[in-house]
């Protein structure tokens, strides 16, 4: 087993002289099913593709991106596993020194809008060769949208990449329809209806069968069109029943095919059972830190059917639940711990949100036709079922394989559905938790997570409630940690007292606390730029400004001294002073506020 090949060298001791896809990312090659660019190389290999991978290439050196030659059929370019400006910027907007995905955690290997950049490269370096563009920065960007950064909407990240396709979703579906019409002699500006991608279109009179979206003039300068165009993306994103939608920008219009269908368990399997090396490319000299986090996970599924606001999955990846099998999961688990890096620990069993393996819609054809965007909000649908008995049986079985001494997991839980799942809840408390359990209910004032599309503060209170008392009952001393978003649109102050106050009466305390950044593509991105919530036209408070920020996160700190000032600062500029002994300790009674 050995990773695909980086330089011309590496692919002429395959005996490739050419090759027929060369993959450009912005993250460091690591040959491990986590990352999707490795995972589509791996899948279109395994269908006989001769594939090669330029990982962090150097965007000022046209030369770097000829380090594989001229690719056959084309570029694949990909910004990496997150957006290349929340990668590079606090929510401040600052610079950040660091890059999880960079040999040596080092800033700076890749540029910013990475996907725009690598692909004008490319064209640079071979001007005929077509560019695909895919990755989680197209995908979210395929749409005219509010970028942060700029503080501006910006058009289809596929006009301004001048890319020839945008793929969008998790890519296998698109790339294996996309290459074996090209083998089998299709011209790549021909192909226009993929599922799954993006292509630009000239002539605009015959959009037969397309929805026609708000132009991407008019969401430029109407909030109000700009509300609407999101509303209908996101209502159209059933793979089954979704429609083909049409974006006029100037004289053309970006056309986005319905999604890729869901992945069948068989297809699933069939991937992960593919050649990873698990590990960063040997050239590395420094330690990946994104791969220290990942290596010894597992994923059990695609998909999340959450929808919260501010999540890019459920566009990414959907909101149909796509398991893998058990025999599958549990031979990566073997294969795994076989590993001498591994010591025997799994240190994750999850997917987007751990407890969704399994899951499914018991309505298949009100599922196919269905338009709601969560499964969970603003109730759990009757039609959805979580199947305890299935993911019982799997973490059992993990737990009983020879090899593993410990098995956690680490990814988010989904807590109104664990209050469903009696089985997996108990062995989740009692056998797979490494002593603090992440949880993240982002808030727990009402109207804020209604807004989040998250369950509300009752449901988390009972869970806590169960959570402590099943530890007590066997013996474990563990705790939750609770996620918390400072700063999201219809965030009050008074809101975060209320939340401040909350989790002082439930004995949580956070030590960090994530501030909202308006991501590219998102429902809390819309209300943060349109200030309305695009399902209702109701009006939304957005927090804008340093100030209102740091206030926010300061009442979620209250136990740290040297936010005592800004906690102050904030009580009373929410007029809730009367709080202030109840926050700061009785101590503070005695001492008026300044
Ligand atoms: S019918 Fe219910 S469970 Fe099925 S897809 Fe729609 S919301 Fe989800």
């Amino acid at each position: 087993m050995s990773h695909l090949p980086i330089n011309l060298h590496e692919a002429s001791k395959r005996g490739w002289s050419e090759l027929d896809i060369i993959f450009v990312t912005g993250d460091a090659y690591i040959d491990h099913p986590a990352f999707g660019v490795p995972l589509l190389a791996r899948l279109l290999e395994s269908r006989g593709l001769r594939v090669g991978i330029i990982s962090q290439p150097d965007w000022r050196n046209v030369d770097s991106f000829r380090i594989l030659g001229r690719p056959r059929l084309f570029f694949a370019v990909s910004a990496g596993a997150m957006d290349s400006m929340v990668a590079h910027y606090t929510p401040a907007r600052k610079l950040r020194r660091d890059d999880a995905y960079t040999p040596g955690n080092r800033h700076g290997a890749r540029p910013n809008r990475s996907t725009i950049v690598y692909t004008s490269c490319c064209k640079a370096a071979f001007k005929d060769v077509p560019v695909v563009i895919g990755g989680i920065e197209a995908s979210l960007r395929r749409f005219a949208h509010y970028d942060y950064w700029d503080n501006k909407v910006r058009r289809s990240i596929l006009l301004d990449s001048k890319a020839d396709m945008l793929i969008y979703g998790m890519g296998e579906a698109q790339l294996l329809e996309l290459t074996s019409r090209l083998q089998s002699g299709e011209n790549l500006h021909s192909i226009k209806d993929v599922r799954g991608t993006c292509v630009v279109v000239d002539d605009l009179s015959d959009l037969t069968g397309a929805l026609r979206l708000p132009s991407c003039e008019d969401v430029c300068t109407s909030k109000a069109k700009y509300s609407s165009a999101f509303k209908t993306t996101a209502l159209e994103q059933n793979p089954y029943s979704g429609l083909i939608l049409v974006q006029p920008h100037g004289e053309r219009a970006v056309r986005c095919n319905p999604p890729a269908l869901p992945l069948t368990t068989k297809m699933l399997d069939s991937i992960y059972l593919l050649p990873f090396t698990r590990l960063p490319h040997p050239s590395y000299q420094e330690i990946v830190p994104a791969w220290e986090q990942i290596k010894g996970s597992v994923t059990t599924h695609r998909g999340c059917s959450g929808g919260c606001a501010f999540c890019a999955i459920t566009h990414h990846q959907g909101k149909f639940i796509q398991s893998r099998s058990e025999s599958s999961i549990v031979s990566e688990v073997g294969r795994i711990v076989q590993q001498s890096w591994a010591h025997g620990v799994i240190s994750d069993i999850g997917g987007p949100t751990a407890n969704m393996y399994g899951a499914v819609c018991t309505a298949p054809d009100k599922g196919a036709a269905c338009k709601r965007t969560s499964c969970l909000y603003p109730e759990i649908c009757r039609n959805y079922r979580v199947q305890d008995d299935i993911a019982v049986k799997l973490l059992r079985k993990i737990r009983s394989i020879n090899g593993v001494r410990s098995s956690v997991i680490s990814s988010g839980i989904r807590y109104d559905l664990l209050l469903k799942q009696p089985g997996y809840f108990k062995d989740l408390v009692r056998y797979h938790v490494g002593g603090l359990l992440k949880v993240a209910p982002e808030h727990l004032s009402d109207s804020v997570t209604r807004l989040m599309r998250k369950p509300g503060s009752s449901v988390f209170v009972k869970f806590l409630e169960m959570f402590r008392s099943e530890s007590r009952l066997v013996g474990k001393r563990q705790a939750v940690v609770p996620y918390l978003i400072a700063g999201h649109p219809g965030c009050t102050l008074d809101n975060m007292v209320d939340l401040a106050l909350k989790l002082k009466e439930l004995g949580l305390r956070v030590e960090q606390v994530q501030e909202f950044t308006p991501t590219p593509g998102s429902l809390s991105t819309c209300m943060y730029y349109c200030g309305v919530d695009p399902f209702t036209d109701d009006a939304v408070h957005v927090p804008i400004g340093e100030r209102e920020m740091r206030l926010q996160k300061a009442l979620l700190l209250s136990h740290v001294a040297s936010e005592r000032k800004n906690v102050l600062a904030a009580l009373r500029l929410a007029g809730r002073e009367v709080s202030v002994a109840r926050l700061l300790g009785h101590t503070q009674l005695t001492r008026k506020p300044r």
